[in-house]
């Protein structure tokens, strides 16, 4: 069973402990670097950015984050979680800093300030239609080569679900909506990712 941590310093972590349950994974609450240690994989919950990186200071977890990152740990980004797992970012705070991995450019808040939250359906993965749930979401600008796209929205065609390697991210919120299937995929993804290894 695959250790899975949910990094715990802000945001709507219990749903994506019991989303990770449901795919069959061993979830923990990650807030510390020796917590950190403990997991093979991580999931970055959607919340604020701005404060997830001014916590992740605080608790000096942002460059163990990074070190695990580069050594390779597979990790999930949703919303808030997309905007720390991209290498740059647009609309962020003076300073504003992420964990990075994604070779992408993410925009925050990138729906505008009017639609604060929506529904719609996106294709995911090749694996049909997802209801998903946007609130506040950032989307991805740009991306480079290593860069798999997995969603994009049906009206506007914004990009809004990708993977590099053993990291992937999406702009809404699966954990929300009671529909497994991105959990799944990435519980899919860090088994495979340990039987490579
Ligand atoms: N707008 C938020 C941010 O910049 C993300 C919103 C979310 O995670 N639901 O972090």
């Amino acid at each position: 069973v695959p250790v899975i941590g949910v990094l715990a310093l802000q945001g709507d972590v219990r749903e994506h402990l019991s989303a990770l349950r449901e795919a069959g994974a061993d979830a923990r609450a990650v807030r510390r670097p020796a917590e950190l240690d403990e997991v093979g994989a991580l999931v970055i919950p959607g919340g604020e950015s701005t404060t997830m990186w001014k916590l992740a200071e605080t608790f000096e977890i942002l460059e163990p984050l990074r070190l695990r990152i580069k050594e390779g740990m597979p990790a999930y980004g949703s919303c808030a979680g997309m905007i720390m797992l991209a290498d740059r970012i647009e609309g962020g705070v003076t300073g504003q800093q992420t964990i990075g991995g994604i070779d992408m450019v993410v925009r925050r808040n990138a729906f505008g300030r009017q639609v604060d939250s929506f529904e719609s359906d996106i294709e995911f993965a090749g694996r049909g239609d997802l209801r998903a749930v946007f609130i506040r979401a950032p989307w991805v600008e740009s991306v480079g080569d290593r860069v798999e796209v997995l969603g994009r929205t049906h009206a506007g065609d914004r990009i809004v679900a990708v993977r590099q390697g053993p990291l992937l991210a999406t702009s809404f919120h699966p954990e929300l909506t009671g529909d497994g299937r991105v959990h799944a995929y990435f519980v899919e993804m860090v088994r495979r990712d340990t039987r490579e290894r």
